[in-house]
């Protein structure tokens, strides 16, 4: 993604300004409990304040005021409630600058590059263009009748999204539910539920109605696995790891089999041929690995380099990772205007990646670079390289979620095809030649939903493309013309005439 000056603050206090209660019915609300859980500074380990934390009674009360707001919003056309994407869109690129600081305190993303607010603005243009387009089909096949097909909502909806891309995931569920008049529960990551507080007082102040989106925080459990059996709760899009999907599937599968949309985790396979421009090929691995400290779900993890030119990558590319997570003590506070790389979100995660920084040792592979912890203060890794792991080890197979890559070695086509695709995951792959027919063949057999042909960062300029993986990376897509298929149902009507 292309970075964007954004003038930041580097205060990282709660100045008492931050919102904290549940949003339901457009109001800022207490939970019924009064129970709170603590959100905590990746950079300082500070706690940064308490949110009040929904709990299932919460649930309901969401699911019932998304109930309420029912007929009106989905009788209003898709015109009419294009209206409100407009004004939404212009708020939130306005409050680029409270996101940035706000959403590099919860989840340590870095600030100056924040580009959420972009993103999440062009989407909601995008679906206010892409709702008018919504049509079933007629069919005159059956004689003596005409006969077709129309899209209709599904109802009350839910979404529950991860703490990575707080606005930007639930823009993408929210923009096609509720153009297609849904109305909607969402639940946000117990990790960074700040932001999406923030989305919420910009619906309240765009003037959609009480109750067409209401926003949770809350844990995994009980919050999100109370909306993932809730029998109201028709349909639910979900992103987040493939642990955590399984779940939810499986109390969908229990209560009222509501559908349910899945966009999940990635080992993203970056494959370099003899003939690739290394001038682009080694920055784009580097910078895909390396963006919020490899936690992202479409990092190219796994990258394959032609034997011919492994060596001369391998300098480059560790110098250049070198130089873009240069680590000054006072440029790592992701909020500074300096920082380059960000910490790990929370002690959990980094905890866990220094787990797998342990079985990088056993995995066969030489590290080049980093394999421990980067600061003493904050849950900073250092940026890793292992050389040809075994294929099968788990740094190879598993998703680390970390800055932690893979560097591998091929000789042919076929066999790092074969190594490429033998993984559970199938989210994005990319591959850099100049060669266009290669290219192309080799985008053909890569069985992942989205292919990269010389570049790893497809999002930032394609938001009106299908995003979503294949094999255990998903199941259904977010984003373009296709999420609107996802977020309503069919209806046949047969007419004798
Ligand atoms: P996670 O699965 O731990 O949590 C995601 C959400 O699920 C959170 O809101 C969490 O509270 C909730 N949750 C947890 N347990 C639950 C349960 N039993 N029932 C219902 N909800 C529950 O994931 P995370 O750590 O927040 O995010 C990282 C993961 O998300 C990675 O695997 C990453 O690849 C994936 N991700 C995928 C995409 C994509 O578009 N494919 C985008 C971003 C992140």
């Amino acid at each position: 993604m292309s970075p964007t000056a954004m003038p930041v603050r580097e205060e990282t206090k709660d100045d008492g300004k931050i919102e904290t209660r549940l949003f339901i019915n457009n109001e800022f609300v207490e939970s019924i409990s009064g129970q709170k859980f603590d959100v905590v500074n990746p950079y300082s380990e500070e706690v940064i304040c308490s949110v009040y934390e929904a709990l299932p009674e919460d649930v309901d009360r969401a699911v019932e005021a998304a109930e309420a707001a029912l007929p009106a919003w989905s009788e209003m056309g898709a015109i009419a409630r294009s209206a409100y994407y407009y004004k939404l869109a212009v708020l939130l690129e306005a409050a680029g600058q409270e996101l940035a600081e706000l959403e590099s305190k919860e989840t340590g993303k870095i600030a100056a590059t924040y580009q959420e607010h972009i993103f999440g603005a062009k989407i909601l243009r995008q679906f206010a263009g892409l709702a008018l387009d919504l049509q079933g089909g007629t069919s005159l096949a059956t004689p003596g009748h005409v006969n077709m097909v129309i899209r209709q909502p599904y109802g009350v909806c839910g979404a529950i999204v991860p703490w990575n891309i707080p606005i930007m995931a639930v823009v993408t569920k929210m923009a096609p539910a509720l153009v297609t008049g849904n109305t909607l529960v969402v639940k946000s990551s117990e990790k960074s539920p700040l932001t999406a507080l923030v989305l919420a007082r910009l619906v309240k102040e765009a003037g959609f109605p009480p109750g067409v989106v209401n926003i949770l925080s809350g844990l995994g459990n009980p919050a999100g696995a109370a909306m993932a059996s809730h029998l109201k709760i028709r349909k639910l899009g979900f992103t987040g790891s493939g642990r955590t999907g399984r779940l939810i599937k499986e109390a969908a599968a229990k209560s009222n089999l509501k559908r349910v949309s899945l966009e999940l985790g990635g080992k993203s396979p970056l494959v370099v041929f003899e003939d690739a421009e290394l001038d682009q090929a080694v920055p784009s691995a580097a910078m895909s690995i390396l963006y919020m400290a490899g936690q992202v779900c479409i990092a190219s993890s796994r990258l394959y380099v032609h034997s011919s030119i492994a060596d001369v990558f391998q300098e480059k590319l560790t110098e250049c990772i070198k130089a873009m997570s240069a680590n000054p003590p006072e440029g790592i506070n992701p909020l500074s205007p300096e920082a380059k790389h960000s910490p790990q979100v929370d002690k959990a995660q980094f905890d866990n990646i220094l787990r797998y920084l342990e079985l990088a040792k056993e995995s066969g592979g030489e590290i080049l670079l980093g394999g421990k912890k980067q600061t003493d203060k904050g849950y900073f890794i250092e940026p890793t390289i292992i050389r040809n792991p075994d294929h099968n080890s788990r740094i190879s197979k598993e998703e680390i979620f970390g800055p932690v890559l893979c560097f591998n070695t091929f000789e042919d086509e076929d066999e790092v095809m074969q190594r490429a695709n033998d993984t559970e995951y199938g989210l994005f792959a990319s591959v850099y030649t100049k060669d266009l027919s290669r290219a192309l063949r080799i985008a053909k057999q890569f069985e992942s939903g989205m292919v990269g042909v010389n570049t790893t960062s497809p999002m930032a300029n394609a938001l009106d493309m299908p995003f979503g993986g294949w094999k255990a990376s998903g199941d259904g897509v977010d984003l373009s013309k296709a999420a609107l298929d996802i977020w309503t149902q069919m209806k046949t009507i047969y007419i004798k005439i």
